[in-house]
């Protein structure tokens, strides 16, 4: 299977080799999507891993036991809610429906049909839309 994740580096741990360890002990294979280090200290990558389930599940635990958070990726952009007015210019711009209006008029964000475009980080008015990756 293909997952992707956002891992989070605390600071004293950026400059553990995790990558090689995930690769050697768990069997896995990954490509870096997004790296950002903040002066050497803390930092965040987000990676695409690949690998059989279990590996991926147990190679996670190993990440967490190291003080590395991850987080599941299943969109490649996030939506505040507290930054959003429902007005609804995201959905005109999202093809595959991923950003829908309800029935009440309420912004829905379907995170598994998300392909990464990224233009409705542009269209929305209030900047309540983050890309991720
Ligand atoms: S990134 Fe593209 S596919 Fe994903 S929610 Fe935004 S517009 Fe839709
Ligand atoms: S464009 Fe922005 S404010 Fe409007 S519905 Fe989409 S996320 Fe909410």
């Amino acid at each position: 299977m293909i997952k992707k994740i956002l891992l989070s580096f605390p600071q004293g741990v950026a400059g553990k080799p995790m990558a090689m360890e995930l690769i050697k002990t768990y069997n896995l294979d990954f490509n870096i999507l997004k790296a950002s280090i903040d002066d050497n200290i803390k930092g965040t990558l987000l990676l695409e891993i690949m690998g059989e389930e279990a590996d991926i599940n147990a190679g996670i635990i190993f990440l967490r036991q190291n003080r590395i958070g991850v987080q599941d990726i299943l969109s490649g952009v996030d939506v505040d809610e507290e930054e959003c007015v429902d007005c609804g210019a995201c959905t005109a711009v999202c093809t595959v429906n991923a950003l829908e209006m309800d029935e009440n008029w309420k912004l829905v964000h379907h995170k598994d049909k998300c392909l990464e475009c990224m233009l409705c980080v542009k269209a929305c008015p209030t900047r309540a839309i983050h890309a991720l990756i």
